[in-house]
């Protein structure tokens, strides 16, 4: 039985005193939920964010980290400091730093391995484009993300991941994929987990990210391949965010 997983994604979006906020409303309203929460938040709040959650159940992590290891490298985060700061997970690939910061399969196959070598759980995301879907290569391109790390580092060390699917056309747009949808593409990556490790493939969390939001959480949920969600804007909302939670403990 794979334990459900809710990651909320606060981008760039941040105060101390929104933080202070939004924790202090999640902490008491996420307090009865079996499955687990992590937030992941810019890192200059990790300090904040240690004080206000490290006696609740939320967990707290990154949503980068540089591969490097004690080098001279201005405006570099590494590992070590996040771990530092109590991080648990960090999220690697992430389609906004894939797109906009030009990062590829290899420079996150780096961080990857970096992470996990800090002890931290990456959060490794894939997805299509638009164009990708409608020229019938969403298999093919979340194949190759996925082989980024599963054929490098093998289904031992991918397993100690969370792997998440975030369609690109569903990110941020308000344009959900639906259930059906979600569940074949997630189907599909634990086939091809499977198909190096059954076990591995069993036991792997998959979350969907993209668009997550108190309507369609229930159903996406709902679906046997889908463990959780990571989610972006909704994760700013209380309210929202533990209806989400919600959801996927009854899924
Ligand atoms: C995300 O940024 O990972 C994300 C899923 O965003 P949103 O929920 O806003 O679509």
């Amino acid at each position: 039985m794979r334990r459900k997983l809710v990651v909320g994604n606060w981008k760039m979006n941040s105060s101390k005193a929104g933080n202070k906020a939004l924790l202090e409303a999640l902490i008491p309203g996420l307090q009865q939920e079996t499955s687990d929460v992590v937030v992941c938040v810019p890192y200059p709040y990790f300090a904040q964010v240690q004080t206000i959650a490290q006696t609740s159940k939320i967990k707290w992590g990154a949503q980068n980290l540089c591969a490097n290891k004690n080098t001279a490298l201005t405006g570099a985060v590494s590992a070590a400091m996040l771990v530092d700061y109590g991080c648990s997970h960090v999220i690697i690939g992430h389609s906004e730093r894939r797109l906009q910061l030009h990062e590829t399969d290899d420079t996150a196959a780096a961080r990857f391995t970096a992470a996990i070598d800090a002890g931290l759980t990456p959060i490794f995301c894939m997805g299509e484009t638009k164009e990708e879907r409608d020229a019938g290569s969403t298999e093919y391109i979340v194949g190759r993300q996925l082989d980024a790390i599963l054929r490098r580092f093998g289904p031992e060390t991918v397993a100690k991941c969370v792997l998440a699917y975030e369609p690109l056309w569903a990110v941020g747009t308000d344009v959900p994929a639906t259930p059906d949808q979600a569940q074949e593409v997630h189907h599909y990556i634990r086939k091809r987990i499977a198909r190096c490790d059954e076990n591995v493939a069993e036991n792997m969390r998959i979350l969907y990210g993209g668009s997550l939001n108190p309507n369609n959480a229930a159903a996406l949920f709902a679906m046997p391949d889908i463990d959780g969600g990571l989610v972006g804007r909704c994760s700013l909302n209380a309210n929202d965010f533990i209806a989400i939670c919600k959801a996927v403990d009854e899924g």
